[in-house]
């Protein structure tokens, strides 16, 4: 039998993120993934948030995604577009950018981290004791794991093996989408709920809400015809589809993202609607959160107790998701009340604060993880400043490419002493001399000196060697 240090089932955008970032801490990882190829049927998500792109920058790798997709203002509410060309981040846009490509670019870095990928594998279950998980493979054979993690989606196998509720909505509409080819020139923009706009290679996309939320088979094309007359009065001639499928607004969250030695992440961990363009967003997030945190674990550099802020920083964050997620589907209804109320929402988002608060929920600029009270970076997102160190010109961004914590001494050269975690977290003196500055907060008083854990999140503020701060390295990165 296989034996790996972690097992992830399902080899999408959270299950690939998460092998990067184990394998890059040294972790013996492997995934099981069903499709027998990374070729993704349909289109799905159209593109990264700006926080997204900042953890890829944070790891080197965003420049391959920035080459292959559009830099653009495509973050929306309830499709009312946010500009965050005034956020100070390096990417102060989205990149529209489809999820084939996403993957098919994810993977090429996982592979090159050499990380194993059984393709056209299941998971079918699991057991798991006090030293590890026996992962059952579809074809009877088996592996085993000292930690077994479900990105195997919304109908996670492994979420359901573990007996995890997953409590929320059941869905109230249903929208048909679909690639296909059109006999006359279609309008192109949105509709009520949905809308027309070109695919890769210039067919024609199709996303609509369906009369019905009830259906007994797959989607047909007379299906979308149908749904194309409701709304333009004409089918334009469709025809040859590439695919057709459906999506409702089922919104619901695992209650608990651990069982034991099995954890949850991405979409098995939480669905919503795709309503601002959040989910692959949410769970190559997630992952980024999970996989520092269990390597350590794994490692024995941690305590397995750390996992939990795996569950306390990331199911706050899903819950907002899907918060918003509901009131944006209020918001596409197609009656003359729900369009007044969208004209309400498109005012106030005109005004400067609300767009800002909007922008920084929807671009996932303005996650906050709670880590107690303190300077405004605490528990936030560092920024990438260009420092100046003894060895030139740095990006912050670039201390982190290794997946490793970095203690960033911006006071007297020498002003922090780490000794005893020196085999663990990096010591950097210093100089930054423009302002501080978060997405919608604005700007913070400079500080002394900062602990920026390896997903990018300050996990201390302070100057100095105070007792605050070996506290943080311990809580952070076990006892020395
Ligand atoms: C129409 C639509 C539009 C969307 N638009 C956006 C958008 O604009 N922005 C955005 O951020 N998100 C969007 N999303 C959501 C996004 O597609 C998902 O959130 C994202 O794919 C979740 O990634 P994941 O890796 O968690 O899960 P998945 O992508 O579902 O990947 C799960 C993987 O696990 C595999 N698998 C499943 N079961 C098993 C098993 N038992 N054993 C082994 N392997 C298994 C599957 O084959 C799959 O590869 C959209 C979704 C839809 C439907």
């Amino acid at each position: 039998m296989a034996k790996h240090a972690v097992a992830i089932a399902g080899g999408g955008p959270t299950g690939l993120m998460l092998a990067g970032e184990l394998a890059l801490a040294g972790i013996d990882v492997a995934i099981v993934e069903r499709r027998a190829s990374q070729e993704l049927d349909g289109s799905r998500s159209g593109g990264l948030q700006s926080r997204t792109i900042e953890v890829l920058d944070q790891r080197g790798i965003a420049d391959r995604f920035l080459a292959e997709g559009q830099a653009m203002q495509v973050q929306s509410f309830a499709r009312i577009p946010l500009d965050i060309s005034d956020f100070p981040t390096r990417h102060n846009y989205g990149l529209a950018l489809w999820q084939s490509h996403f993957e098919r670019i994810l993977a090429a870095w996982v592979s090159e981290l050499g990380v194993p990928i059984a393709r056209g594998r299941e998971v079918t279950g699991f057991a798991q004791d006090d030293t590890g998980v026996d992962v059952e493979l579809s074809g009877g054979q088996s592996l085993r794991a000292d930690y077994l993690v479900g990105c195997d989606g919304g109908r996670s196998v492994i979420r359901k093996a573990a007996d995890i509720e997953f409590p929320g909505w059941d869905p109230s509409t249903s929208w048909l989408i679909a690639e296909v080819e059109m006999d006359e020139e279609p309008e192109i923009g949105m509709r009520a709920g949905g809308g027309i706009g070109r695919a890769d290679g210039g067919s024609v996309r199709v996303v609509l809400t369906e009369q019905h939320l009830e259906h007994t088979g797959e989607p047909t094309l007379q299906d979308l015809s149908e749904a194309l007359i409701a709304v333009d009065g004409t089918d334009y001639g469709v025809h040859s589809p590439t695919w057709i499928s459906r999506f409702t607004d089922m919104t619901r969250q695992a209650a608990s993202y651990r069982k034991g030695r099995v954890l949850l992440a991405g979409d098995a961990a939480h669905v919503h609607p795709p309503q601002g363009g959040q989910g692959l967003n949410t769970g190559v997030q997630d992952a980024v959160n999970l996989g520092w945190k269990l390597a350590q674990v794994v490692s024995g550099t941690s305590p397995i107790g750390l996992l939990d802020t795996y569950h306390a920083e990331r199911h706050p964050v899903g819950a907002c998701v899907l918060h918003n997620t509901m009131a944006q589907v209020a918001l596409s209804g197609t009656d003359e009340r729900t369009d007044a109320l969208r004209d309400t929402m498109t005012e106030l988002l005109s005004m400067d604060e609300p767009r800002k608060r909007f922008a920084g929920m929807i671009s996932g600029l303005d996650i906050h993880y709670d880590l107690g009270e303190g300077h405004p970076l605490l528990g936030r997102r560092m920024p990438d400043l260009d420092l100046v160190t003894a060895d030139g010109p740095l990006r912050v961004f670039t201390l982190l490419h290794d997946a490793k914590p970095v203690l960033l001494n911006l006071g007297e050269p020498g002003g922090s002493d780490i000794t005893p975690w020196a085999d663990r977290v990096r010591m950097i003196d210093a100089e930054y001399v423009g302002l501080w500055e978060l997405p919608v907060l604005g700007a913070v008083t400079a500080p002394g000196a900062v602990l920026i854990r390896p997903d990018g999140y300050v996990a201390w503020v302070g100057e100095g060697t105070g007792t605050r701060l070996r506290d943080a390295l311990t809580t952070w990165f076990g006892t020395p």
